[in-house]
């Protein structure tokens, strides 16, 4: 999600004729878009403001803004502890950021609000469709900085896809803290599903995906349109977080272990092929070694592509931080961490190599040292030899190696190039 408001942010920017630099340093304007979700992402944040300091004292005309989870409602505090920064602003809200550079430098900031999308975006591009969760999972310190769930319309969600087609892109992945929630807040009330049916009449769309979905609400419908809708591809994140209940009670998540497996079992039973992914917290306030050892069966019994697996992190202000104690040691979430990987990895490696020997094909994305690099369907990340001429085109590969974490291959069929209009 901070990915594509930072490069909805830039858009703006290029409108108003303003263009990137690496070095921050070197930089008139500097907006930190900030993640609060575990305090390493915080630290890394308040190191850089601390670095930027530096810089605004030798240059006290440069601009320096911080957006994003780290901006809550009151800001005393924050501009307490960095008077470095210029502008604040919480996620979304860009006209502050806009406004303060525009006057900075005196340039008009207004017309560029309307139109924040990129002019030459990635050939897979992030939209965002729902803001805001309600969930208020005790952890988690999501709400309390991007505030309640309110969803983008259908048309203006469609319209935004058919500009990017345009412009380029063959895939879009529509984002969500909770997805699956799409809609709920229309009247009369509209789903994801209805989104994706709509999305997938737009020609020259190739493929949508869409992150991150909650068990609760990713409903029979939602599963139905995946497995109905041929661009919609065969990847379904659901998050477990544990895989006890008295933990799942504790973080409030709405579900129990016997409901997530259920809904496991119909993503596996509706869409064939399907790739699963999930992420997992260890540690969490009063997991036992049993607590923990359920979390491991679930992966045990459902074998996921890939896990997002994080020690947890005491997020202040959230219900966790007021009611339950941090009470597993550093090491031991270490240890559960390493118990996972070394885990995922025979996991991985049996899945991935059940690629081996069969064709697929992949959107190139990118080039690095010789190699081109994409995904497949079930966003596998494949290496092939190729040229930088094939970013932006499908590709089939025949894959000839695998590891638990990608695949390699050789091209057997390249997509012709196509006209693109900008
Ligand atoms: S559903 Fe996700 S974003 Fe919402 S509170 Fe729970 S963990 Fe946070």
């Amino acid at each position: 999600m901070n990915k594509a408001d930072s490069e909805r942010l830039a858009a703006g920017f290029e409108q108003m004729g303003l263009s990137s630099i690496d070095d921050p340093a070197e930089a008139d304007v500097v907006i930190l878009n900030t993640c609060v979700v575990r305090q390493s992402a915080e630290d890394t944040a308040t190191g850089m403001l601390g670095k930027l300091k530096r810089v605004k004292h030798r240059h006290p005309e440069r601009i320096i803004g911080v957006m994003g989870c780290m901006v809550g409602p009151v800001k005393t505090d924050l501009e307490r502890r960095f008077p470095q920064v210029d502008v604040w602003a919480q996620p979304q809200q860009f006209e502050p950021i806009l406004a303060t550079v525009g006057s900075a430098l005196g340039m008009d900031y207004e017309g560029c609000l309307e139109n924040m999308i990129p002019a030459a975006p990635n050939i897979a591009t992030f939209v965002p469709i729902i803001h805001g969760c309600d969930k208020f999972c005790t952890f988690c310190i999501i709400p309390y900085r991007r505030g309640r769930e309110v969803s983008r319309s259908v048309s203006e969600v469609v319209e935004e896809v058919r500009l990017l087609v345009r412009r380029g892109v063959k895939e879009v992945t529509f984002l969500g803290q909770n997805v699956d929630s799409y809609g709920h807040d229309f009247s009369p009330q509209q789903d994801l599903a209805d989104l994706l049916h709509s999305v997938h009449q737009v020609d020259g769309l190739e493929r949508i995906r869409f992150l991150t979905s909650h068990p609760s609400d990713m409903s029979s419908r939602i599963i139905q349109a995946i497995a109905d809708l041929p661009k919609v591809c065969e990847l379904v994140n659901l998050p477990f977080q544990a895989g006890d209940d008295e933990v799942l009670e504790r973080m409030r998540r709405g579900y129990t272990r016997a409901e997530y497996l259920e809904k496991i079992a119909e993503i596996r039973e509706t869409i064939p092929g399907v790739a699963v992914t999930t992420d997992l917290i260890v540690g969490f306030s009063g997991e036992t070694e049993d607590q923990f050892l359920r979390s491991m069966d679930v992966l045990e019994a459902v074998k996921f592509d890939k896990v997002h697996s994080a020690a947890y992190s005491v997020r202040p202000g959230t219900i966790a931080s007021r009611q339950f104690p941090d009470d597993v040691t550093s090491d031991e979430k270490k240890r559960r961490l390493k118990v996972i990987a070394e885990f995922q990895d025979h996991v991985q490696t049996e899945i991935n190599s059940g690629y081996q020997g069969r064709e697929y094909e992949v959107l190139v994305d990118g080039h690095t040292r010789g190699r081109i690099t994409g995904r497949t369907r079930t966003d596998k990340l494949v290496f092939v030899e190729g040229a930088e001429s094939d970013s932006g085109r499908f590709v089939n590969v025949k894959i000839e190696g695998t590891t638990p974490y990608s695949l390699s291959g050789r091209v057997v069929e390249v997509e012709p190039a196509e006209a693109v209009t900008v």
